[in-house]
């Protein structure tokens, strides 16, 4: 088991496959892009393979979730998904993807085994898209939440960020058009992540800033907590039900004593915690040919020494190193 200090047990995977994007969203990457990673940096097909082999035969690891970047730039994505899907025991195993392209790769990720997707989405009107993230895709993304919802990758969660004075109007029409599309709303509190260091607790929208605005239209009924387990939402049953909306408020609400999170960076680097400062190298171990049984060693050692919390309330919080998309969000 990934087991620390506090008591955790990590049971959900996050692997980056890339750091890469076709989107430029002005909360997580600079306008220009980034320093991407070199080839030769970052794992190879079977190098992740691998190693999400030992996090689920080993390590107690039951759900596999790959982001970036954008992971539909990765050329063998299907490949890994079937791969890992034909694991003893089978993880159960998401994307996390701007949406972009997956309009042609739904159906063939559903058959490679894919469960679920998160589409992030953060505005229904084209102009306001293209302004948050430099590129003229609205279209592309509706398409493809489209035809995810059609492969049966569902439910299809669509995550939204809120921006002040660009889309924070925009709660309660996102949320009626997710009803009346039957995908899953999830708010996502705008955390300290972005490349260029812009972000500030005083402009951001907060969970409590977004819940009034959608109680201006629709009545809100808490979902029982025990349902909610290590689950990042908080989710709300809209207008009686079955639909439900949740917020994922790491910032104002943080939930860190509830996380079950380890992390893969597309580089072979664990990470703990999004916050995380250090990182331990498994791409070093799977290159110098070290033995499952040394990787799963490194693997857990580097769980013991998750700290309590993100360290965001702390006076001397220091934003990590690595930006969203290189973490893998
Ligand atoms: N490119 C894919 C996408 O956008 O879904 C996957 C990677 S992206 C880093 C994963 C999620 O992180 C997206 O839902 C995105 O909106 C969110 N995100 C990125 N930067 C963020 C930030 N500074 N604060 C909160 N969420 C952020
Ligand atoms: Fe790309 Fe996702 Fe970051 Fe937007 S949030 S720039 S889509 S990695």
């Amino acid at each position: 088991m990934l087991i620390d200090t506090y008591g955790r047990v990590a049971t959900d995977l996050r692997v980056s496959l890339t750091d890469r994007c076709n989107l430029r969203c002005t909360y997580c990457m600079p306008e220009e892009g980034l320093q991407w990673l070199a080839k030769p940096d970052l794992l190879s097909d079977d190098e992740i393979v691998r190693l999400v082999r030992i996090a689920v035969t080993d390590l107690g690891i039951e759900e596999v979730r790959f982001t970036g970047g954008e992971p539909l730039l990765r050329p063998g994505l299907t490949g890994i998904v079937e791969r890992v899907a034909a694991l003893t025991p089978r993880p159960r195993l998401s994307l996390t993807t701007n949406g972009i392209g997956l309009a042609r790769t739904a159906d063939a990720l559903r058959a490679a085994g894919l469960d679920r997707v998160n589409v992030s989405l953060d505005t229904l009107r084209p102009d306001v898209f293209q302004t948050l993230t430099r590129r003229k895709r609205h279209a592309d993304v509706l398409r493809g939440l489209a035809a995810a919802r059609a492969a049966g990758l569902t439910p299809v969660k669509v995550n939204t960020v809120l921006m002040p004075g660009l889309n924070d109007d925009e709660a309660p029409d996102l949320l009626a058009w997710a009803v009346e599309n039957d995908y899953e709303l999830r708010f996502i509190e705008q955390m300290p992540l972005d490349a260029q260091h812009g972000w500030q607790r005083d402009g951001m929208v907060t969970a409590g800033d977004i819940l009034a605005s959608l109680r201006t239209r629709f009545t809100l009924t808490p979902e029982d907590s025990a349902e909610r387990g290590s689950a990042p939402a908080e989710r709300w049953i809209v207008d009686g039900g079955p639909h439900r909306v949740g917020v994922i408020a790491s910032v104002t609400r943080p939930f860190c004593r509830a996380c079950d999170r380890t992390r893969l960076t597309a580089d072979g680097q664990i990470r703990t915690c999004l916050f995380a400062t250090e990182e331990t190298d498994l791409r070093a171990a799977l290159r110098s040919d070290a033995p499952d049984a040394e990787i799963a060693r490194r693997w857990k050692l580097a769980m013991w020494g998750k700290k309590a919390g993100s360290g965001l309330d702390d006076p001397a919080f220091l934003q990590p190193e690595r930006p969203m998309s290189a973490i893998g969000g």
